[in-house]
């Protein structure tokens, strides 16, 4: 398979405004930037440390109103993250959908669901155990985050489902 040499390819899927764009700049840049263009997938090429070795990596930050291209997606990227907003019960019920496409077209994808903006506990509509169970009935990763404070590990949580996504490559 000649994928198993190249970039690791990991989609970031979700509803709109869930903060897909935020998480992915955050992640890369260790920087929260309030606003982001919204009309356009956004490709990141980078190299990252994953595992401890440089790693080629490509994140596409996919934007809701390219609808059209999410079956591309699907095929692309070998790895999912899922996101949706804690504030924002239509966006969970988005990701739940998109993680049972993923389980049935893609069954054997890394898939990490993330719930944003868990600083909003206020406006909250999902419940953690809720999601929680969820991503586990479909073998997915789960984790609450919050992308606009600095105080959550983002970056630990993605460093961490990289490395997986490497290591099931690899193995
Ligand atoms: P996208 O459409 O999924 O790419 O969402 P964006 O990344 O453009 O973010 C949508 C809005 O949510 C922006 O105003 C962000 O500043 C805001 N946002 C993103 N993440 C968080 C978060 O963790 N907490 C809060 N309070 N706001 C966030
Ligand atoms: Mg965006």
């Amino acid at each position: 398979n000649p994928c198993q040499s190249g970039p690791l390819r990991v989609a970031v899927l979700g509803a709109g405004e869930v903060g897909k764009s935020a998480l992915t700049v955050r992640y890369l840049t260790k920087r929260f930037i309030g606003e982001y263009r919204s009309d356009t997938d956004m490709l990141y090429k980078c190299v990252l440390q994953v595992d401890g070795t440089p790693q080629p990596v490509e994140i596409m930050d996919t934007s809701a109103s390219c609808d059209e291209s999410s079956d591309a997606h699907l095929q692309w990227a070998e790895a999912f993250v899922v996101v949706y907003s804690v504030t924002d019960k239509e966006s969970y019920r988005w990701a739940a959908s998109t993680i049972e496409e993923l389980t049935n077209r893609r069954s054997s994808a890394c898939v990490l669901m993330l719930g944003n903006k868990s600083d909003l506990g206020h406006l909250r509509e999902v419940e953690e155990v809720e999601a929680r169970s969820l991503a586990l009935t479909h073998a997915a990763r789960f984790s609450e985050v919050s992308t606009a404070e600095s105080c959550t590990p983002v970056a630990e949580v993605l460093d961490n489902f990289l490395k997986e996504v490497k290591s099931q490559r690899n193995g």
